[in-house]
């Protein structure tokens, strides 16, 4: 199946997508990662996205939309995909409906207070990108990853200034696209507040495996 995952940031996208892309056998396509890999490589996209990525804003829907469309024509996208963190924006809906055809737009259900909670405290991996928690979701060792042993550090992006922006920025342009995908016939809310296990456990029953 080709899913979207939808929600405010720190709704635990990301965590869920690592999960089922393992579950399913089916690629974690997050167009933010995509982002901290180029800035990482110092490429000519990760210069033009970094000072915005750092700000809590988005990069133009033309850019996202072309690295998307191009990511999308792999073959390892065949068999279905999660694409975690686009559409963003209503423009980049409408582009993604004239070239992939998107089997349930997943809206992860989770209130303001945990989101800044969780933001607030997350802590990831330079290397993989696994997520943790400075209380909720302790590494076993402090500042490593329990996957892959990798430095763990604070994205600029979820310092406190940029959080606030990040929300209102959800808010404004993301947010529309709940309408958008219930209007097409194919969201399906899971409730995002309970423990990455409840929400992967949720899952599962919406989506039985075939
Ligand atoms: P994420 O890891 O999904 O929270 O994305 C981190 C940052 O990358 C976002 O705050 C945006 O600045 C940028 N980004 C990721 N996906 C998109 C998108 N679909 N459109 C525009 N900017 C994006």
């Amino acid at each position: 199946m080709n899913f979207i995952f939808l929600g405010p940031p720190g709704a635990g996208k990301g965590t869920l997508a690592k999960e089922v892309a393992v579950a399913y056998a089916i690629p974690h396509i997050s167009t933010g990662d995509i982002f901290r890999e180029n800035i990482k490589n110092g490429t000519e996209l990760g210069k033009k996205a970094k000072a915005i990525i750092d700000a809590g804003g988005l990069v133009s829907d033309e850019i996202t939309i072309g690295l998307v469309k191009d990511r999308l024509s792999k073959d390892d996208t065949k068999n279905g995909y999660i694409l975690d963190g686009f559409p963003r924006t209503i423009p980049q809906a409408e582009a993604l409906a004239t070239f992939a055809k998107i089997d349930a737009a997943v809206n992860f259900d989770i209130e303001d207070n945990a989101v800044v909670e969780r933001l607030g405290g997350r802590i990831c991996c330079k290397d993989c990108g696994q997520m943790y928690h400075v209380v909720n979701n302790k590494p076993k060792t402090e500042g490593k990853c329990d996957k892959c042993g990798g430095e763990l550090y604070t994205r600029d992006d979820d310092k406190p200034e940029s959080i606030k922006h990040r929300l209102e920025v959800y808010r404004e342009s993301t947010a529309p696209l709940i309408d958008f995908y219930k209007g097409k016939g194919n969201l399906v809310d899971i409730d995002a507040k309970g423990s990455p296990d409840k929400v992967l456990e949720e899952f599962k029953k919406k989506f039985p495996k075939n």
